[in-house]
């Protein structure tokens, strides 16, 4: 399975929420409004290490692409 690191930078969200458009599952919005990632524990945060499968890794490499601000990044690790 591909291994994502996967960073939203917070000073760049602009809480445009394309991001949970495209991957629901692995964006969420924090009590200041700005995108954090989901980890497989439920944990939220600007950066996680997630495995994923292939159509998840395309769905979270269309959220970055969709982003307005190119807030989001993302590292093939593996
Ligand atoms: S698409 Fe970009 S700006 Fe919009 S909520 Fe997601 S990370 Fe923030």
């Amino acid at each position: 399975m591909p291994k994502l690191k996967v960073t939203v930078d917070p000073d760049l969200c602009i809480a445009a929420a394309s991001c949970m458009g495209s991957a629901p599952k692995f964006f969420r919005m924090d009590d200041d409004n700005r995108a954090v990632v989901a980890g497989a524990d439920g944990s939220e945060a600007f950066t996680q290490i997630l495995e994923v499968t292939d159509a998840e890794k395309a769905a979270i490499l269309e959220a970055a692409g969709s982003c307005p601000t190119t807030a989001i990044a993302v590292e093939d690790i593996a």
